[in-house]
């Protein structure tokens, strides 16, 4: 059995205890995750016979709006609202919140992190941080038995979708056997693993394929880095927006490559270019060094960042840093 962070953990019980207006927040950009850990905590503490207010700053991808109160879902929090704590899930840096965190009004209220990725900047006042835990949902199965808290019904069902969706159902290298515990779990209080397979690591949109026809024939092998950039013309010739690439794993599964990136074009709302960057790593390799000393974050297989500029500029001096920790693998 895993060895949690206990005293923290305290800490985030004790928080939960004291409060009773709870506004919840995850990351900008959302995976399964993402969703998956922000209701799941608001299920927790609605249980608890507390309130919580579920923020999402980019709201919540369309493959995402079957989990079960998705639509509860806000991106923004009126900033007269009043909040006893406030409890950020799976985010590793305060930026990562968005805007439905306002320093000026939220700056006095106490602030609870809760995170597996092992580049967190420990940023809350509570900082539950877990690296050796698979997905934040599986944080919250350890949380929720602590608190008593049954692991049935919607929490059930949140919870599995962040850790198949984190693990790739189950294939990633940090699938413990606690971590198949944790979805047993799960599991035996009625969640549905093949419907929530279905809905997630196996499903895609038909502009989504379209796009890696677009992309696919300019891939590149240097050496042993393998990468695909995505312009703006490239979405719009497909129809696709940049979370529908999901490119990421199946570039991962290249026998010849032993890190992969795709690199997308984006624009700031002023218009100012910048490169989306999301990094896999074989067994034995790290990318999370690479993505943190970008401004980014993530796990050692699994990173990413966003840097100013444009693609012509920005990329190839990404490549030659994941060339050189290549060269030093972990
Ligand atoms: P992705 O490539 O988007 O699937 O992300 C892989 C991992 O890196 C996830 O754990 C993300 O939370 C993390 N990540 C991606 N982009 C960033 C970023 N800009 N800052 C911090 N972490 C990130
Ligand atoms: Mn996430
Ligand atoms: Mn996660």
């Amino acid at each position: 059995m895993i060895d949690l962070h206990e005293s923290e953990l305290a800490a985030v019980v004790e928080a939960i205890e004291a409060g009773d207006r709870f506004l919840c927040i995850s990351h900008v950009g959302p995976d399964g995750d993402a969703v998956g850990s922000l209701l799941g905590m608001c299920d927790i503490l609605r249980r608890l016979d507390k309130t919580a207010l579920p923020a999402l700053a980019d709201g919540v991808p369309e493959g995402l709006r079957f989990l079960p109160g998705a639509e509860t879902i806000v991106t923004a929090v009126n900033p007269d609202e009043r909040f006893d704590c406030i409890i950020v899930l799976d985010a590793s840096s305060p930026d990562r919140m968005g805007a439905v965190y306002r320093a000026d009004v939220h700056d006095a209220v106490p602030l609870v992190v809760i995170d597996h990725h092992v580049t967190n900047t420990y940023f809350g006042d509570v900082n539950w941080v877990e690296p050796g835990c698979a997905a934040t949902c599986q944080m919250l199965v350890y949380l929720a038995r602590r608190l008593d808290v049954a692991l049935t019904g919607t929490l059930a069902e949140t919870l599995l979708a962040g850790i198949v969706t984190d693990t790739l159902c189950f294939r990633t290298s940090n699938t413990t056997p606690d971590v198949l515990s944790t979805a047993t779990l799960l599991m035996e209080g009625g969640a549905h693993l093949a419907e929530i397979t279905a809905q997630t690591i196996n499903r895609k949109p038909f502009r989504s394929i379209k796009l890696w026809g677009e992309v696919l024939p300019d891939a590149r092998l240097d050496d042993r880095v393998l990468w695909v950039t995505v312009s703006p013309e490239q979405l719009a010739a497909a129809g696709a927006a940049p979370e529908d690439l999901e490119l990421s794993s199946t570039l991962s599964a290249v026998e010849e490559a032993d890190i992969s990136a795709t690199f997308i074009q984006k624009f700031a709302d002023d218009g100012t270019p910048a490169v989306e960057c999301s990094f896999r790593a074989k067994p034995g390799f790290s990318v999370s060094d690479v993505a943190f000393a970008l401004g980014g974050g993530g796990h050692p297989p699994a990173a990413g960042c966003t840097v100013p500029g444009a693609l012509a500029d920005a990329v190839p001096p990404i490549v030659a840093l994941s060339l050189i920790h290549i060269s030093e693998p972990t």
